[in-house]
């Protein structure tokens, strides 16, 4: 997709959505190129009506100008798709990537009719297309036609079955709901195969808000394809709410091996400003990026291992210690990125005392360790598991950090 590589052994990628209007071009670059530089390798814009298609090359053009015209643009369009790709073709050519929701491009013949004109859209200017079902838009004559031949809505529990669903009994409507988004999503992706779209530039999503049923619903959707698969708790909520369920939720699916792109979605807070909506927008990049390495799929930063303390420490000095460190190396980051590369692996561990201090650190690249209750500032440091030196008075975190630089300077 653009230049980036998804599925196979490619690593999963982050993808994150603009909540801009579109057509405001100005606003769409700047989220983009903050969703970019936050590490979204590829980015979603909705296009929704003709201004929108029409503010796309500029879109592109604009991030061109700002040094990013390589990050990788989707276009998500739901309705009026068909009539967009093909009214704006410089639209449907700087587009990296096309969205489309099977259950909102048109019903009966038009259905057919419309998903065609979108995909011959892809094939001309060689696009890939994901195929993004959603349990809250799913495909309504699929789900009807499917409830009918399942024979009702219930499942078969009854007194004489002992609450026991009974063998060759209905499925349960959660069941044929599963059923009718893996179905949906592997209809329109062999029609797309058969209308000329390359397997290879099929990108399949099964997004719902409950995360076991997000589960199951991909689970069986891998086991009945090999397209590559983007993974997504549709709808997630704010906060840590958010933030909880969808890690919880795509945890287990990479885990598993399922997934080659992700998306956290995250309600941004009522009211908030734009620089705050920018936050939680980006939050959602983070947040991707600190599952897939604290799930040691991928690196994109230091980690800092530290304690949450308890009543053996006297003060929140290591408290304070941990956020320093933390802001540190978010600080020298970018910089290290080109001069020393591997520091995206250092472990970093800072701890409250004694009790853990030590065994933490043979686990850490380089380590901190307070001794607990005492009220003069004292630290060990350990390298590599080994006791480097302690460190005492008040500029002991400055010191620390001092260590951090050097141990990165010469080993990174
Ligand atoms: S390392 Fe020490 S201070 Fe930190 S939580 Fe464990 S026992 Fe408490």
């Amino acid at each position: 997709m653009g230049g980036v590589a998804i599925g196979g052994n490619s690593p999963v990628r982050i993808q994150s959505m603009t909540n801009t209007d579109t057509a405001d071009i100005g606003a769409t670059v700047t989220q983009v190129v903050a969703l970019a530089k936050a590490g979204s390798e590829l980015v979603r814009i909705t296009v929704n009506n003709e201004a929108a298609a029409m503010a796309v090359p500029e879109i592109r053009a604009g991030l061109e100008a700002a040094e990013f015209g390589a990050v990788p643009l989707i276009g998500d369009f739901h309705y009026n798709g068909h009539l967009l790709l093909r009214k704006f073709p410089k639209c449907a050519q700087a587009l990296d990537k096309y969205r489309i929701n099977p259950g909102n491009v048109g019903s009966g013949e038009l259905h057919e009719k419309n998903f065609a004109v979108m995909i011959a859209a892809a094939v001309e200017y060689m696009k890939p297309v994901r195929i993004g079902v959603n349990w809250g838009s799913v495909d309504q004559e699929l789900l009807t036609k499917m409830m009918e031949e399942n024979g009702g809505c219930d499942n078969g529990i009854t007194a004489e079955s002992g609450g026991k669903i009974p063998r060759g009994a209905p499925k349960s409507d959660a069941e044929v709901l599963r059923e009718a988004l893996v179905e949906s999503a592997l209809t329109s992706a062999r029609r797309a195969e058969s209308l000329g779209l390359p397997a290879n530039k099929i990108i399949l999503s099964v997004k719902t808000s409950d995360v076991q049923e997000v589960i199951a619903t991909y689970e069986m959707l891998a086991s009945r394809c090999d397209y590559a698969l983007h993974l997504g708790l549709t709808e997630a909520g704010m906060g840590a709410r958010g933030l909880i369920s969808s890690a919880a939720a795509l945890a287990v699916l990479l885990q598993r091996g399922i997934g080659d792109t992700i998306r956290f979605s995250l309600t941004p807070a009522p009211g908030a400003t734009m620089a705050l909506e920018q936050d939680t927008r980006t939050q959602e990049v983070e947040a991707c990026q600190l599952l897939l390495q604290t799930m040691g799929l991928r690196q994109f930063r230091p980690l800092v291992t530290s304690c949450p303390g308890c009543g053996r420490t006297s003060s929140d000095r290591f408290q304070h210690l941990a956020k320093e460190v933390n802001a540190h190396l978010a600080q020298r980051m970018p910089e290290w990125q080109t001069s020393h590369p591997k520091a995206v692996g250092l472990k970093v561990a800072v701890m409250g005392c004694t009790v853990n201090g030590p065994g933490e650190a043979q686990h850490a690249d380089i380590a901190l360790s307070l001794p607990g209750k005492s009220e003069e500032p004292i630290a060990t440091v350990f390298v590599q598991g080994k006791l480097l030196k302690t460190l005492r008075g008040e500029s002991l975190g400055k010191e620390f950090i001092s260590l951090i630089d050097d141990y990165v300077a010469t080993h990174c």
